[in-house]
């Protein structure tokens, strides 16, 4: 049994588990860190074991899991080994463990997903602005050129608190503000299905 650990730490290396459960990973294998509330990267991913350089969290591939889901360190590794297939438990233990979501990961995890959204909206919406301004004082507004007048300044102001607002307002945001990043996402699939089919029609 105590070779579960080390078979996993042979065969994943640290930085697909972590990638696999949610971390988003810089070139640097620097990521924000998960364990505490933090602004910029300062967790780093090794290629056994991870150190944050702001809280001090560290562990090695089962660790990381057993901190993420709030688990015992041999359930980590239950999970980790049914999540990869691994079958390291297969006769020993036949019945799945359940696993209670971290609030706290669930939340940064929508975060991150969010300010990818939001800033891939405010950049269409930037392009529009400048690609759709009318040219002569008589040009009728095109539709776009009006969703850009509409909603730059919503959308900043949401880029905002995703990248620099206070822990009050992210979690303010992540508790009322689902609906709306959805529609943004929404909003941006729309769009992508209308210029994959302008594409076909030109081709
Ligand atoms: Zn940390």
């Amino acid at each position: 049994m105590d070779n579960v650990f080390s078979e996993i730490k042979s065969r994943l290396a640290m930085p697909e588990v972590a990638r696999f459960y949610g971390l988003e990973m810089n070139r640097a294998n620097m990521a924000c860190c998960p364990f505490h509330d933090d602004k910029t990267p300062s967790l780093k991913v090794y290629d056994d074991h991870f150190y944050c350089f702001g809280c001090g969290a560290t562990g090695d591939q089962t660790g990381f899991v057993a901190k993420l889901f709030g688990l015992r360190q041999i359930d980590a590794a239950k999970k980790i080994s049914e999540d990869f297939g691994l079958g390291l438990f297969d006769r020993e233990f036949a019945a799945p463990i359940k696993i209670a979501p971290n609030p706290k990961y669930e939340m940064q995890k929508w975060l991150g997903e969010a300010r990818q959204t939001v800033k891939d909206y405010l950049t269409t919406l930037y392009k529009w602005h400048r690609d759709y301004a009318p040219r002569n004082q008589d040009d009728e507004f095109h539709p776009l050129f009006v969703e850009s007048l509409q909603k730059i300044d919503y959308i900043e102001y949401l880029q905002d608190i995703l990248t620099r607002g206070s822990e009050e307002d992210k979690r303010d945001l992540y508790e009322n503000g689902k609906a709306d990043i959805e529609k943004i996402r929404k909003r941006l699939d729309d769009f992508d299905n209308v210029q994959r089919f302008e594409k076909r029609k030109a081709i």
